[in-house]
């Protein structure tokens, strides 16, 4: 028989798995709890739109449609195109579904999103973001509220100190007219020097050039004139009350006259919180203002302002910050064999449901109260520090019956507390014999460790004088 070939996985994606994911899912987590702590709706949204979403949006010269997007005709004939970000999708359901009445909108999304680009470390062709976006709102604040929400995540994140806050403003329509033909003046005056991808960019899309990352272009985007000279008085009205805002805050920031974005629908402020922990991908969440893109979908003006940040990057960054990731602590429950697997089963079923009690009761007043009527010889070591206890980990059955090896497996893994389960001889699945084996590193958590949950189900069911010595003998109440 021929041999089957395992598929390879696509270029430039990823099969996200152990402190990766961890790493992840923190990011995504925080995340969900700051948008919810700022008043960011959820939305969820389609994965692909019709390709016009983005041509039309974004802009046909910028470099993610007309070298990046993931576009093909579906058996209906339409030219569909895979997400490359979430705002012009965000926009189209904002007005297919008449979200006008909810103005001004905050909303919040995340997922994976799909640029056919090189790829290298923090660069996928499928990878994801966070997105943030605050709609109908024209006024200074929505950026403020935007720019502290961004900052808020980085610090509940943990990496806000290696993140730098470069903010710019690319004005009004007119502000950025007079200064974009003032560019070109400027760069067709040095265009010999430019590198071939600058001298394209003339045409195309000639702000691109500031941000060039080509060294030999670096001396002219260097000196080119910076927007100041053009900014229409309101323009600089609108900017310095963002950075009082951000002042008043406690939001740092740096101004970078050479930031631009490379989507064509930004005005007024333009950021991205970048870091030089990366190495090339050092942006790791980047927006500002997008006025004009209602309009460019066919919708009513609609100032507003949003930012993407990525995972991957937001992951990478707690990773340096962190160290190897704490993984969440575990309590795991073996059974010695078949006879014993009901047993155990029932155990941690019992364990899991009762959870929100049972943490309730290993308040640390409570606990050391009954720890020290019950065992007076222990005591001092306990809970030093006014934390509650507060679980975030996981009850787990064995699922296989060499206990042995499922032990020794459990302790590698660095698991809290490993409850055996032997068959006490009685047929209840409710009846059993226990004993358990905790780290000392989760001991002398005191009752914040994983122990105080365990010892409180043997005081409260063991059958025996409670004593933390093996086999006791416990029965769950019917
Ligand atoms: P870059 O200059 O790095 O290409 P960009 O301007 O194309 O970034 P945005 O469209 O602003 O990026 O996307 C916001 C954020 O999403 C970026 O700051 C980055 O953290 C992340 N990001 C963008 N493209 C990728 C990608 N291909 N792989 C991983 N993360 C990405
Ligand atoms: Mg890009």
């Amino acid at each position: 028989m021929a041999k089957i070939q395992t598929p390879q996985p696509v270029r430039g994606t990823q099969d996200i798995f152990g402190e990766d994911q961890e790493r992840f899912s923190r990011v995504v987590d925080a995340f969900q709890r700051v948008r919810r702590l700022y008043g960011f709706k959820g939305v969820e949204m389609p994965v692909f739109e019709p390709t016009a979403v983005f041509a039309r949006s974004l802009g046909e010269t910028t470099d993610v449609v007309s070298k990046e997007m993931y576009s093909f005709e579906d058996r209906g004939g339409d030219s569909l195109t895979l997400r490359p970000e979430f705002t012009a999708g965000i926009c189209r359901a904002f007005l297919s579904n008449g979200w006008q009445q909810h103005v001004p909108l905050k909303l919040s999304a995340h997922g994976p999103l799909f640029r056919y680009e090189r790829p290298q470390k923090g660069r996928y062709r499928q990878f994801h973001q966070l997105d943030a976006e605050i709609i109908g709102a024209g006024e200074a604040a929505a950026d403020v509220e935007l720019l502290c929400f961004a900052d808020q995540l980085l610090r509940e994140l943990g990496i806000a100190d290696g993140v730098t806050l470069q903010l710019n403003t690319l004005g009004d329509a007119e502000s950025r007219d007079a200064w974009r033909a003032a560019l070109v003046e400027h760069f067709q005056a040095h265009r010999d020097q430019l590198s071939e991808d600058s001298r394209d960019r003339l045409e195309r899309n000639p702000l691109r050039i500031l941000d060039s990352k080509e060294r030999q272009d670096r001396p002219i985007a260097d000196a080119a004139p910076d927007i100041d000279a053009y900014l229409s008085s309101e323009a600089k009205e609108f900017f310095a009350q963002v950075t009082e805002g951000l002042d008043a805050c406690g939001v740092a920031w740096t101004r970078n006259s050479r930031l631009v974005r490379g989507l064509d629908y930004y005005r007024h402020t333009a950021f991205e919180f970048v870091t030089d922990r990366l190495g090339a991908q050092g942006t790791v969440l980047a927006g500002g203002r997008y006025d004009g893109l209602m309009e460019s979908l066919g919708g009513p003006h609609t100032p507003a302002v949003g930012w993407a940040a990525g995972i991957e990057r937001l992951g990478m960054l707690v990773g340096e910050a962190q160290g190897n990731i704490k993984l969440p602590e575990r309590l795991v429950v073996l059974a010695d064999g078949p006879m014993a697997a009901a047993k155990a089963s029932a155990l941690s079923a019992y364990i899991r449901r009762r959870l929100p009690e049972l943490i309730k009761k290993i308040d640390r007043d409570r606990w050391n109260r009954v720890f020290e009527v019950e065992q007076p010889g222990i005591d001092g070591t306990f809970a030093e520090n006014d934390d509650e206890f507060s679980f975030d980990g996981s009850i787990e059955v064995g699922l296989k019956y060499n206990q042995r090896k499922q032990f020794d497996k459990a302790k590698r893994e660095g698991v809290s507390v490993i409850v055996t389960v032997r068959d006490d001889g009685v047929r209840s699945p409710k009846s059993m014999l226990v004993s358990s084996h905790r780290t000392q590193e989760d001991m002398d958590k005191g009752a914040l460790g994983m122990h105080a949950l365990w010892t409180l189900i043997e005081m409260e069911l063991g059958e025996g004088e409670f004593s933390l010595v093996n086999d006791q003998k416990i029965r769950l109440p019917e």
